[in-house]
């Protein structure tokens, strides 16, 4: 009896050990809360309920977090449809609105009442209307197919019936998506507004401050955030853009907290973190920062020191390639930063010991044995094979499709086979379609740019990839041009009639009536052959099987999840990131980046001006910023101390996606906008270290010190409700 009772004392000391450790790990899914995460976080500190958080009853914080465009969140601050996301985030709308007359990115730009605000044409603002765990439905009739594709059939053909269902009657858009491999599923509905309105933005040089040096990096003193407003027509339902529509009022939005942070204080996150792979295998992390980023990494190189060359040398091509040339850098630093990470934790050795583990348990009994006995030995096949194409995969991608022409060649290409049984009518339709689509590409295109790019892609790509995956054209290249890339490359876009708009639209002015002629032009198009010649490959010899395998390594880990999840039933685990909305939990707190080295968790304008000192181009400022921080008066922004405080870390997992996200405080109010994690934890997308990992937020009294004394805006403060 005694004895029991102890065993079962150290049991349950055993599991809130685990559950605390494994806490600041994982973005966790707001609709279940209850059920797992919400005891643990009062314990920390939260003073909501679950219902406060996430409710289809009452008005929520999740009613208050969107999706920014296709990859960012943002928060709804005001009743008037005012919300915050980031600069970064912000930054194709900004540049979309500006030109060299007006340069919204270099200056900056603030409506000062509501006709002033600028449309963001393309943007849409998405908010979460419920979660409904739809498993059963979609995994029923299942059980008896036997191939990989009658299952996704099957699960294809569920997810229609009951998305349609879902929304029947209704504006809502429906999306199922899985969840640890297929094992769940959820269903999350949603309501799109597409009148969304640019209202300020500070200039790059706050907004970006620090640019690539400071990306990815702590301590950090950008203050990455812009204002939008989204407007409804007057019944307050999404509409599109019309000067009629009247600023949307949203089912509720956050307070924001003036208190600011201490270290320990407790943080959450809500927003939509974009892809993780945290179960992948010791085989597939050592593929992934052994070679696969390696090689990502230098093409990404090659291709920004000629974008930065030319961007240097107008300011009309640096305003066209701005935003292009950010998220391929954004990507680049971050890929760097993975592989230091994995490497410096030793990711594959730890994920080899959880792999025996696994092994022994599944072996220590005769049906474990059968179920999952194999499925590490058979993942390891796969990815053996997979291994032989994962490269030509990667450089199509990163490589090829570089070339920036081509990726209008992937939508002419699409065009000409999507035409052949279309009415005439349907025919110009299309045309027409392509034809905008093409205005907006060669908005932003400078051809020599490209061109250049063109040829030292086709040079890594001759150097890296094994010849059998080589397209003819380098026969040629080698013969005809005894392999001088650039001569190649300024030849081919010579005698393209599709590098520019002029060209496209000429040809297809006969285009339906001539329709072969005008496919035939464009087929043997000098450049679109060598762009057809590298899809040949990539289509034939590498998707189908890249796709096909990776089918089947999905299936594995469909098992191998349940099996770990049946290895460690007391675990919460928390489900890879898939870009829908998830709430992630920790503290405020510093780290040590390396031996004898601690970081605070908080940084000052002080420490903004000292790099500004500098005299480091990255790091110019306004002269009106300098101006203010000399005047010392930063009224009620600063902190007790009279500090702006700009930036703090806490130990939030967050991922791509979370940029824009709300960190709210214990009380559930807007205390920072999430925006980037630090160097030492940018591998936790694949592997999430507590020590090391940490979350990088602008603090929100710094955006309004901007909102207010730099911009003058104030105005917007007074829609806000600020807890002081
Ligand atoms: N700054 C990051 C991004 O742009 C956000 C993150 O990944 O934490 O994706």
């Amino acid at each position: 009896m005694f004895i029991n009772k102890i065993k079962s004392i150290l049991f349950v000391f055993f599991l809130l050990h685990f559950i605390y450790l494994a806490a600041e790990e994982g973005m966790w899914i707001p609709s279940l809360l209850s059920h797992y995460n919400i005891d643990i976080m009062q314990g920390k500190g939260l003073k909501l309920s679950a219902e406060d958080i996430y409710s289809i009853n009452q008005a929520s914080l999740k009613d208050a977090v969107v999706i920014y465009g296709n990859g960012c969140t943002g928060v709804m601050v005001s009743g008037e449809g005012l919300f915050l996301t980031n600069h970064h985030c912000g930054y194709s709308a900004i540049q979309a609105l500006s030109s060299v007359q007006n340069d919204y990115l270099t200056d900056g730009f603030w409506a000062m009442n509501r006709d002033e605000e600028l449309r963001a044409n393309n943007i849409a603002v998405t908010f979460l209307i419920r979660i409904e765990d739809v498993t059963d439905a979609v995994l029923a009739g299942t059980g008896q197919e036997v191939t990989e594709s009658q299952l996704k059939d099957r699960i294809n053909q569920n997810i229609r019936k009951i998305t349609s269902e879902a929304i029947e009657n209704t504006h809502y858009r429906a999306l199922i998506k899985p969840f640890f491999y297929g094992n769940e599923y959820y269903m999350f509905v949603y309501e799109e507004y597409e009148d969304v309105r640019l209202v300020g933005a500070p200039p790059s040089s706050i907004g970006s401050f620090g640019a690539d040096p400071d990306n990815w990096i702590w301590p950090r003193h950008t203050c990455d955030f812009s204002l939008f407003r989204v407007y409804a027509d007057k019944d307050n339902k999404p509409a599109v853009y019309s000067t009629e529509n009247i600023p949307m009022r949203p089912r509720t939005f956050i307070p924001i907290s003036l208190a600011g942070v201490d270290e320990g204080d407790f943080t959450m996150v809500m927003g939509y973190p974009g892809t993780t792979t945290l179960y992948l295998t010791s085989q597939a992390v050592e593929m992934i920062y052994k070679s696969s980023l390696p090689h990502k990494i230098n093409l990404r190189e090659d291709r920004m020191e000629i974008m930065d060359k030319y961007m240097r040398e107008s300011d009309e091509i640096r305003i066209r390639y701005a935003a292009k040339y950010k998220s391929v850098s954004n990507s680049w630093k971050k890929w760097k930063g993975v592989v230091n990470g994995l490497e410096r934790v030793n990711a594959v050795d730890i994920k080899s010991r959880q792999e025996e583990e696994f092994q022994t348990w599944a072996e220590s009994d005769e049906n474990r044995k059968k179920l999952y006995g194999n499925l590490l030995n058979e993942l390891e096949d796969l990815y053996s094979e997979l291994n032989k194409i994962a490269l030509v995969y990667d450089y199509h991608k990163e490589c090829v499709m570089a070339t920036e022409i081509f990726q209008l060649f992937l939508n002419l290409g699409g065009m000409i086979t999507s035409i052949r049984d279309k009415s005439f009518e349907e025919k110009m339709l299309i045309k027409e379609n392509f034809l905008s689509q093409s205005v907006v590409f060669f908005k932003n295109y400078h051809q020599p740019l490209d061109e250049e790019i063109f040829a030292k892609m086709l040079q890594a790509y001759e150097m890296n990839i094994k010849k059998e995956f080589h397209p003819r054209i380098f026969n040629e290249l080698q013969r005809k041009y005894k392999g001088n890339y650039i001569v190649y490359a300024q030849k081919n876009f010579r005698k393209s009639k599709l590098v520019s708009y002029g060209g496209i639209a000429k040809l297809l002015s006969r285009y339906p009536e001539n329709e072969r002629a005008v496919i035939d032009e464009i087929i043997h198009d000098p450049l679109y052959r060598i762009f057809s010649s590298f899809s040949r490959i990539y289509n034939e010899d590498v998707r189908a099987q890249y796709e096909f395998l990776n089918d089947k390594i999905d299936r594995e880990y469909r098992l191998y999840l349940k099996g770990l999840r049946e290895k460690e039933p007391f675990r919460m685990f928390s489900s890879d990131a898939n870009f829908t909305m998830r709430l992630s939990y920790g503290m405020v707190e510093g780290y040590h980046p390396s031996d004898a080295v601690y970081y605070h968790y908080q940084t000052t304008l002080d420490g903004k001006l000292e790099k500004f000192k500098t005299g480091n181009e990255d790091y110019a400022l306004p002269p009106e910023l300098v101006g203010l921080y000399e005047s010392n008066d930063f009224g009620k922004w600063a902190d007790c101390s009279g500090k702006i405080n700009t930036c703090f870390i806490a130990s939030n997992h967050t991922s791509g996606g979370n940029s824009g996200s709300p960190v709210f405080n214990a009380d559930g109010h807007l205390i920072g906008l999430n925006f980037d994690r630090n160097w030492e934890g940018t591998m936790s997308d694949i592997m999430y270290n507590p020590e090391q990992c940490r979350n990088i937020s602008v603090d929100i009294r710094y955006i309004l010190f901007i909102i207010d004394r730099f911009a003058g805006a104030g105005y917007l403060i007074d829609e806000m409700m600020v807890i002081e």
